[in-house]
């Protein structure tokens, strides 16, 4: 890294909404590289589109890279906030004969595309504002105010051998004089972009596969300051299941979504991190391992398919794996969110059972909320398995648990085999009613276990109510 010190990396969201999954992998690669390299990572808003930016959109980003453990060293910094900057940078540009005014009206550009379209031109502007030898540029209109253009380079290539894609080189012909401010002063994405990644040090610059089209200008304009050129690495798409872009219309893509349906951080960044790259046939891997293993090398060049199964299973792993204390308080959370208010030493004994039967938390939840609010079993499962013909033996059980003075799983299971016994039922014929009764579904783990953790009191309210 000739030009720069150390390595640093930037993610740079536009606030106009929550974290995307997309921009959470970004972040994520050029998090894990800073970290990889002992390097830095800032965090950067990109907020000159004033009309949609918000600080609630600011607050959800953040939020949820505190979540996925993704800590930046600088910033927040507000675009914003650094207009000044621009507007030197753009002077600076100006008198250098690098950028100038353009007085064009959106009509005349419009006629201008429509005449190179009617004589099967590629639409690019003509550079009609831009001052070169021995041209006669008209006096400025009364009334118009001016964009300003970037003075691209007419001729040449403009070339970069990108992390992700390998080279690319396009012709300077191809692309012309972009405009790096508005009318109103506020700079474009492009120019912005590279007089922050200039002043912030950013040596690697990771983002979506959206900008590469961009990134040609953006050297450019590097070029004409002097500035030292980051590398690029731009991420393909992710699509969603059905071979289309990952959108909102298809399925989550809010990482506190995520959150919010039980899936933890540790298997969501350890999911994002498969999504686009790869450590041989690793598959469950801590952030850790992945910042020892991330080096910019094995991304994937081809779209990643977003595979909600896959993520089941990563977020299966960590859910059998993490402290179980953590786990109960992410349950009283879940609980919370059905209206259900248990503390986590309630749930705690009770995560174990059934944990390793479930995807996420909020499946976890889902089983056991039966120990701490009423069940109400299907009638359908109530009328094919609470038959007159068990009955009796369901008030037998009653009886015998009733009679119980150690409440244990195998106090328990001695019950049932009496009941067994004494009804002449086979174990099925018995189990499944209690637990439809007592559980509200028909199938749970082993049925002295699951009864163990109840109140005896609550079991038996659940039977006599049959
Ligand atoms: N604000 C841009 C985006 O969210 C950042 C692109 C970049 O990283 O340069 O897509």
């Amino acid at each position: 890294m000739s030009s720069f010190d150390k390595i640093r990396t930037r993610i740079a969201p536009s606030p106009t909404g929550f974290l995307h999954l997309g921009t959470a992998r970004t972040a994520l690669y050029s998090w894990a590289y800073a970290r990889h390299h002992g390097g830095e990572f800032v965090l950067r808003i990109e907020d000159t589109d004033v009309a949609r930016s918000t600080q609630d959109s600011v607050d959800q980003i953040i939020e949820a890279m505190n979540w996925l453990g993704l800590h930046y060293d600088e910033g927040p910094i507000y675009q914003m906030q650094r207009l000044e900057r621009y507007q030197a940078v753009l002077e600076q540009l100006i008198a250098a004969g690098r950028a100038y005014r353009c007085y064009a009206t959106p009509e005349e550009l419009t006629a201008m595309r429509e005449a190179q379209k009617a004589r099967g031109e590629k639409t690019l502007y003509d550079r009609r504002w831009r001052p070169e030898p021995g041209k006669v540029l008209p006096a400025p209109p009364e009334g118009v105010k001016p964009v300003i253009r970037f003075a691209n380079p007419i001729d040449g290539d403009v070339s970069w051998d990108d992390l992700v894609k390998g080279p690319i080189k396009i012709k300077n012909r191809e692309i012309d004089d972009l405009i790096i401010a508005r009318a109103d002063g506020v700079p474009t994405y492009n120019f912005a972009v590279v007089v922050d990644d200039w002043d912030m040090k950013i040596s690697h610059v990771f983002r979506g596969d959206e900008h590469v089209n961009n990134t040609p200008w953006q050297i450019n304009i590097f070029n004409a300051l002097g500035a030292p050129l980051p590398r690029f690495g731009h991420l393909p798409i992710i699509l969603g299941d059905d071979g289309l872009k990952l959108s909102k219309r298809r399925g989550a893509v809010s990482v506190m979504d995520y959150a919010a349906n039980g899936y933890l951080p540790e298997a969501m960044l350890n999911y994002l991190a498969r999504l686009g790259w790869s450590h041989g046939d690793d598959e469950l891997f801590s952030a850790e391992q992945m910042v020892g293993w991330f080096d910019g090398t094995h991304l994937s060049k081809s779209p990643a398919q977003w595979d909600p199964a896959k993520l089941d299973w990563v977020n299966a792993h960590y859910v059998k794996q993490i402290d179980e204390a953590r786990l109960a308080a992410l349950v009283v959370e879940q609980l919370a969110g059905k209206g259900v208010a248990v503390s986590v030493e309630q749930v705690q004994p009770k995560v174990g059972l059934f944990k390793d039967r479930c995807a996420t938390v909020a499946a976890l939840a889902e089983w056991l909320v039966m120990y701490f609010a009423p069940v109400s079993p299907a009638a359908e499962d109530l009328a094919v398995h609470v038959t007159d013909a068990v009955r009796p033996a369901i008030s037998t059980l009653a009886e015998k648990l009733s009679a119980l003075t150690d409440w244990n799983k195998s106090s328990i299971q001695q019950a049932l085999k009496e009941t067994l016994t004494a009804s002449g039922l086979k174990m099925p014929q018995l189990a499944v009613p209690v637990r439809v009764a007592v559980c509200g579904r028909a199938q749970t783990p082993s049925l002295d276990a699951v009864l163990e953790l109840f109140d005896k009191k609550k079991v038996l309210e659940r039977l006599q109510g049959l």
